[in-house]
């Protein structure tokens, strides 16, 4: 089976649009860019172009390669402070110069959409999450949207950072899953992986995982975004490994779709939360 998120991102911001429509509350997401990497500038457009399609409203801060710390974090503060914006996000990754820890923590944890800020993966760890990082968060959902069974599944997530991995596996403890993280210094990732009912993979090398790897029948969840001979493609060797699982998400069109749907659920959430605190 194969995974389709295109299909299931299109369903979630159908409903987020008429959430928002619904609600009464009017949703601003900030973005935050700094310099010009295209990749990033890329990521940017299509959040704000997911805005415009579930009726979020969004604004985009521009700051110069050159950016300091201290410029960064007068912005950030602005934002903060500003009542009409619920949701930031900070495209990462930031500048050589930018501290990107000290810029995360400066993010009012009320508005961190993106759900980074060490009070929001503490929420996260204790099991009662506010905004779960939009990739895992859009990971789960795909779980979800096609009845895998999480509970007691023995789950391998390859792959250990801040915004995939380590959230990742939290997300999945609080569902009862049996969890592995496997890193760079992990032995024997072949014998580990091969024990998953469910595989999650963020280690961001391209077509690394082959069908050996795979235990015949397992979901695969490809999140790495990598380019072989210019061509866009996950860290999961698909045409191997498709014959192999029990179900699979494509690179494009699993995970991709999912992260920036996960970001409109949690603007939207951000907006309702602060709309409810306004009443109280
Ligand atoms: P990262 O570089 O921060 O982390 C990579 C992880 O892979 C590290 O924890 C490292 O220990 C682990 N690793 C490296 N070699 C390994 C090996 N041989 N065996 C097991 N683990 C190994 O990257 P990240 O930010 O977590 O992103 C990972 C991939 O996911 C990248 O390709 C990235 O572009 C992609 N990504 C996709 C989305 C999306 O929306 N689809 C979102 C975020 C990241």
């Amino acid at each position: 089976m194969i995974i389709d998120g295109r299909m299931v991102a299109g369903k979630r911001l159908d409903l987020v649009r008429k959430q928002v429509d619904e609600s009464g509350v009017q949703p601003c997401l900030a973005t935050v860019l700094i310099g010009e990497d295209p990749g990033s500038k890329m990521y940017v457009r299509m959040k704000h172009e997911a805005c415009e399609k579930v009726h979020i409203v969004s604004v985009k801060a521009c700051l110069p390669a050159t950016a300091t710390t201290m410029e960064v974090l007068a912005k950030i503060r602005e934002l903060n402070n500003d009542p009409s914006i619920n949701g930031i996000l900070v495209q990462l990754p930031l500048p050589l110069q930018v501290e990107t820890s000290r810029v995360i923590q400066a993010v009012a944890p009320e508005k961190d959409v993106d759900g980074f800020h060490p009070c929001n993966i503490g929420l996260l760890y204790a099991g009662t999450p506010r905004f779960a990082p939009c990739t895992p968060k859009g990971v789960m959902t795909l779980l979800d949207a096609y009845n895998i069974p999480i509970q007691g599944a023995r789950t391998l997530i390859a792959g250990r950072s801040i915004d995939v991995g380590r959230p990742m596996a939290a997300l999945l403890l609080h569902r009862d899953a049996t969890i592995t993280i496997a890193h760079s210094k992990t032995r024997n990732l072949k014998d580990e992986m091969r024990r998953a009912d469910i595989v999650v993979s963020a280690v961001g090398k391209a077509r690394f995982i082959t069908s050996d790897m795979i235990k015949p029948g397992a979901v695969v969840i490809d999140v790495g975004i990598n380019y072989l001979d210019g061509k866009l493609c996950g860290d999961v060797d698909f045409d191997q490994v498709k014959d192999v699982a029990g179900a699979i998400t494509p690179v494009p069109g699993g995970v991709g779709p999912m992260t920036i749907a996960s970001l409109m659920e949690n603007t939207y959430l951000a907006a309702v939360e602060r709309s409810c605190t306004n009443v109280s």
